[in-house]
């Protein structure tokens, strides 16, 4: 049978099951995480040789970074499913005597779940556990950039579901295509802006609902008060960990001008000591991974040229060799702002630096970029930290810290605008692929609102009074 078939066939099939679903016992959807919990504890060695081979990404990387947030979700999940989904009652209100409200979360039916390459198994996998939470049925579409871990996620699920339950098609952008035309209930996308537009388009003709959790330039402001060797610590982690093909990786570093020097030898030193043994030699590192591939290396070494070419300085780094896809950890300075590295996301090992002055800079220069999806403040002083907070929109923002925001299971996670739409993770991950109905319940017989129907001469003084008892409502 052609690809289109099938995935027409198993779309249909699921749509049958998802109005089976919507009905069936809460503690179902329980058994289905639970098969899946045990199946990656299972299967641990397998899923790190599977992101090994696709982008040499060592082993304990891979648990601290697919494996553990999976396992988190996925356990957070069981625990919290019968508060999720238990129907939650609000307050009544005196215009409304006599009825009773509720929200119920149902299922929103057929969902497609298109992941990135960058974090393989863990950015498709967490998604399928909120969808499976929320009660509902999934194609996933992996991405083709990381063939290993998306051909195990297929034999993963293969064994797992059956394919009117969860189905996975693997291949890439046509596939993809052929997805998005048909009429899901909703589409949760990661991956980049400028794809993050062409699914929302999609998804538009048919009104499907979208979460996009999309990319962009992450700043990290070192201020003055920071201490430097925790922020370079935590700086060199965030940027190299996964080669730097992070959504949330530090992207530009603005430091205060007081601080720059101490700063700098500091972050190379932390660089050095995590990812190469407190050497240079990056490259023969069991601890840093690869570019995954070709392409994307070329797009790196294209944009650290372009910037060179327009009066930059590497003053860290900027060794590339194509054939490994190696690229080592670099630091760019003095960068011009027509320079493709100042707009577009950097998305690998490079970092560029700039220092500031004065605080009100570093605020006028992330609100003049869209959006990022996270930015990050190293600060002793409470003023600047809620300066910056007040004055910046951006998706999360981690204070003394890198990354670690993404996972937390009880933080929602997501863009804003071109960063993202949607949130993700734990309850917000579960309502995002729930529908919350609100239902309302009238009483039998007489009801304060069968007054205030016609005809109106006799409802008139319900009507005044239903005007006046809203207006005296304390504020
Ligand atoms: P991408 O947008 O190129 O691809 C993502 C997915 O979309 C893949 O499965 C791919 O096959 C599919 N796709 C690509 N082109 C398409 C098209 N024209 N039509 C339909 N589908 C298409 O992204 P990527 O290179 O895999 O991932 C890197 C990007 O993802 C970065 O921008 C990164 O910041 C972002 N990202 C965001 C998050 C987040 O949670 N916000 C997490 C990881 C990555």
């Amino acid at each position: 049978m052609e690809k289109t078939d099938q995935i027409q066939e198993t779309f249909d099939k699921q749509q049958k099951t998802s109005a089976k679903l919507r009905a069936e016992k809460i503690k179902k959807r329980r058994e289905r995480l639970n098969k899946l919990r045990k199946w990656i504890l299972d299967n641990r060695e397998l899923i790190g040789k599977a992101v090994y081979h696709d982008f040499k990404k060592p082993l304990e990387e891979t648990d601290v970074t697919e494996i553990g947030p999976c396992l988190l979700e996925v356990n957070h999940a069981m625990k919290y499913l019968n508060k999720w989904t238990a129907p939650e009652m609000v307050k009544g209100h005196i215009s409304y005597l006599g009825t009773t409200g509720y929200v119920y979360c149902e299922p929103k039916g057929v969902c497609l779940i298109i992941s990135p390459w960058n974090y393989p198994f863990s950015l498709a996998v967490g998604p399928l556990i909120s969808a499976i939470a929320a009660g509902n049925t999934v194609i996933m579409k992996p991405s083709e950039l990381t063939p290993n871990t998306s051909s195990l996620l297929n034999s993963m699920i293969k064994e797992l579901f059956p394919g009117d339950e969860v189905a996975v098609f693997e291949g890439g952008v046509e596939v993809s295509q052929e997805l998005l035309a048909l009429p899901f209930d909703h589409i949760f996308f990661t991956g980049s802006t400028a794809v993050g537009k062409i699914v929302m388009e999609a998804a538009a003709k048919n009104l499907s609902s979208v979460t996009l959790e999309l990319g962009g330039k992450s700043p990290v402001i070192v201020d003055e008060t920071a201490s430097i060797r925790d922020a370079a610590n935590r700086i060199a982690w965030g940027k190299l960990v996964n080669n730097g093909q992070t959504c949330v990786a530090p992207d530009y570093l603005l430091v205060h001008e007081s601080i720059k020097e101490p700063f700098l030898k500091s972050f190379k030193f932390a660089m050095e000591k995590q990812f190469a043994n407190g050497t240079q030699d990056f490259k023969n590192s069991d601890s840093y991974a690869r570019i995954v591939n070709e392409k994307h290396h070329g797009r790196l070494s294209a944009l650290l040229d372009d910037a060179i070419s327009k009066g930059a300085d590497i003053s860290y780094g900027g060794e590339k060799d194509a054939t490994e896809k190696y690229l080592a950890p670099s630091i760019v300075e003095n960068y011009s702002s027509d320079a493709d590295i100042a707009t577009e996301e950097i998305f690998g090992p490079v970092l560029t630096l700039e220092t500031y002055s004065s605080l009100d800079e570093v605020v006028d220069k992330i609100n003049g970029q869209e959006k990022p999806l996270s930015m990050y403040i190293f600060s002793k002083k409470q003023q600047n930290i809620q300066k910056l907070l007040q004055e910046v929109s951006a998706g999360s923002v981690a204070i003394n810290e890198t990354l670690l925001q993404f996972a937390h299971p009880y933080l929602p996670f997501g863009g804003v605008n071109h960063s993202g739409i949607g949130k993700s993770h734990g309850k917000y991950g579960f309502m995002e692929f729930s529908n919350q109905k609100s239902i309302l319940k009238q009483r039998s017989g007489l009801t304060s609102a069968a007054a205030l129907m016609p005809p109106y001469p006799k409802a008139r003084k319900y009507v005044d009074l239903f005007v006046n008892t809203i207006l005296k409502w304390k504020l």
